[in-house]
């Protein structure tokens, strides 16, 4: 069962065509492949497994996109982020039009050919950035009146902007332009921003038009109450999406709160479109995510983490700026297939963080990335064997083992 892209087209139910066999497809691009459609090919309680398709190939589901924020995912090259299993990154709207401009971007050929990436592109609306990064904003019914961060610059973002902007740079999912406000807020404010973004959305609707093989996703808002999600989620599927985020969340509302609203957030969507949850997380947020329906996210942390010299592994969190690594010739992970934990010891990445080398970034930079590709194709294979229960259970496990004892 796979369900066209346009927004007009019939809604199909799930449940006929679940299987609870048979692994995922291949992510090659094949014919007839020109359209955004979305496949759901096994599920295990509320979690799914599947296939998003689009012209520039396929996104195996559910999916983390590395952050690729200036067009670039720090540290890596692009075919090292799709040596560790990337179907699609994200790109940065807010940054991209300030620097160095959709319009230049556009004139070289789009972001893509740009960056060196051809496989999909998801980008943000520049619609959350714009508020927790720009200086000397005004909000008002047309949108975002800013100053650029960068040299102060006078910019303006709204639906129609942001969606010339996403079609400029050539993404292919692209993400209504909407507003986020901080939690906590009270009901009222959450329910004016969430009645804002969902003007918003249907003139972003409007603005996108009838793009063949790109997609515009809806966000649901509403904060974390239910009343509000319910409106949000009746507004947008009136509308009518090609996927729905579920935003608002992981801005400081804490774990538990983020997942109370997903628990019931997900069967608000449709069944047969994505559902992708914005800005998440560590690997126990996505691992809870995915249990309660999402197919999507995306977050800086495994690069951003590399950066700092914070690994993720199966065994949690490892500090390597730590001294109790200095003499440690074991890799990171002796389980990790990485070019990291294949060719270097704890002893070494330490020493080049220390000495801040540019190698600790990519290194660390590669295993975090691998780690959190490895961890989604563990819950798709997981979701599709139909014991995802049990993958979740070894997974905390392991996790409460910590890090392996000093040498
Ligand atoms: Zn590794």
């Amino acid at each position: 069962m796979t369900t066209t892209g346009q927004a007009s087209g019939p809604a199909l139910g799930i449940c006929g065509a679940l299987s609870q066999k048979g692994g995922e497809a291949g992510t090659g691009q094949g014919p007839g492949m020109d359209r955004f459609s979305f496949q759901v090919s096994a599920t295990d309680g509320a979690a799914r497994s599947g296939v998003i398709s689009t012209p520039r190939g396929e996104i195996r589901t559910p999916a983390f996109m590395p952050v690729g924020t200036a067009a670039t995912v720090k540290a890596m090259l692009p075919e090292s982020v799709r040596a560790t299993g990337a179907d699609i990154l994200l790109g940065n709207t807010y940054h991209l039009m300030l620097r160095p401009t959709a319009e230049r971007i556009a004139r070289l050929g789009g972001l893509h050919k740009f960056m060196n990436w051809d496989r999909p592109i998801l980008t943000d609306s520049g619609g959350f950035q714009v508020m927790s990064l720009a200086a000397l904003r005004k909000l008002t019914e047309e949108g975002v009146k800013f100053s650029s961060h960068i040299d102060g610059s006078k910019h303006m973002l709204s639906p129609e902007r942001s969606m010339e902007i996403q079609k400029l740079l050539g993404s292919d999912i692209v993400m209504c332009f909407d507003e986020c406000p901080a939690l906590p807020a009270t009901d009222e404010v959450v329910a004016k921003s969430m009645r804002l973004s969902m003007r918003w959305a249907q003139r972003s609707r409007d603005a996108f038009g009838d793009r063949p093989g790109h997609a515009l996703f809806g966000i649901m808002q509403g904060g974390v109450t239910r009343e509000l999600r319910e409106e949000s989620a009746a507004a947008l599927t009136a509308i009518g999406f090609d996927g729905y985020a579920v935003g608002g969340l992981a801005v400081g509302e804490g774990q538990e709160a983020m997942f109370g609203v997903l628990d019931y957030a997900t069967d608000m969507l449709p069944a047969d479109k994505p559902r992708y949850l914005m800005g998440v997380g560590k690997p126990d947020d996505i691992v809870g995510a995915v249990e309660r329906g999402i197919d999507m996210m995306d977050c800086v942390l495994p690069s951003r983490s590399g950066r700092t010299g914070q690994a993720w592994t199966r065994r949690g969190q490892v500090n390597m700026k730590n001294a109790r690594h200095m003499d440690d010739p074991r890799p990171l992970d002796e389980a990790c297939s990485c070019p990291t934990c294949r060719s270097y010891s704890r002893a070494y990445l330490h020493h080049v963080l220390r000495s801040q080398e540019i190698i600790a970034s990519m290194l660390l930079t590669w295993h975090n990335l691998h780690y959190y590709q490895e961890l989604m194709q563990g819950l798709r294979d997981a979701i599709a064997a139909g014991r995802l229960a049990a993958f979740v259970q070894g997974f905390h496990s392991q996790r409460a083992e910590g890090d392996i004892p000093p040498v």
